[in-house]
């Protein structure tokens, strides 16, 4: 997919140069699929066929080892936060305008969410702020390509790593995004992928998480 660049008209005013295609999308082959799942049984399954080769092609087009499929976006982040052992006495460095669920993850596993400015080219996390925020409880940041706009995400990599911090990329508003030939979702050490309702591929619930590790 071409990296989609906005005319910013006005504050957060975005001028939309494609067509959205309509909904729900007039395409035989999703009616056959869903025909398909069902008559199988795997429709009601949580380690089917289908979901094996979901993961299986997450992980080729993000250019990733391991993608595993969950019950959504917000789980995935959970799980990254919890795999990783960031809780009580840990920091973790968000844009102040974010999706909700975000924040209230980070503070469910204890940690604290420490809050930087979003950049005025896009609303996602400012990478010159992004120091002002360092501390010795600094455990991971996480950036999110928010409204299918891309992240500052390759300054926000290096930053991260001079400084020994886990990069976690929400990419569950830019699935198919590519930011200098790479897909968005693959900068980071671990990122989510939501198949929520208005998702842009929505299986009306679901999500996903890929790691390197
Ligand atoms: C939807 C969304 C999530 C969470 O996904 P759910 O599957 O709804 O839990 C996380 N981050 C962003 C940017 C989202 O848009």
């Amino acid at each position: 997919m071409a990296r989609f660049l906005p005319t910013i008209k006005r504050k957060w005013s975005v001028k939309v140069t494609f067509e959205c295609p309509s909904w729900p999308p007039d395409w035989p082959e999703i009616g056959q699929a869903v025909e398909s799942v069902l008559q199988s049984g795997e429709w009601g399954q949580y380690h089917s066929e289908t979901c094996k080769q979901l993961e299986k092609r997450l992980a080729q087009h993000f250019k990733t080892p391991i993608a595993r499929l969950c019950c959504s976006g917000t789980a995935a982040l959970e799980i990254a936060l919890r795999t990783q052992q960031i809780g009580p006495g840990d920091e973790v460095i968000l844009a102040a305008y974010d999706y909700p669920g975000n924040f209230r993850t980070v503070e469910l596993v204890g940690a604290r969410p420490v809050l930087v400015d979003v950049s005025p080219k896009n609303a996602s996390l400012d990478p010159n702020l992004l120091e002002a925020a360092a501390s010795p409880l600094v455990r991971a940041v996480i950036v999110t390509h928010l409204y299918g706009q891309p992240a500052e995400i390759e300054a926000i990599r290096l930053i991260c790593d001079q400084h020994d911090w886990l990069l976690i990329e929400d990419a569950c508003q830019a699935m198919g995004m590519t930011i200098a030939s790479q897909p968005a979702g693959s900068f980071g050490d671990l990122a989510t992928l939501s198949f929520g309702g208005s998702k842009l591929i929505s299986a009306g619930c679901g999500g996903a998480l890929l790691t390197k590790s």
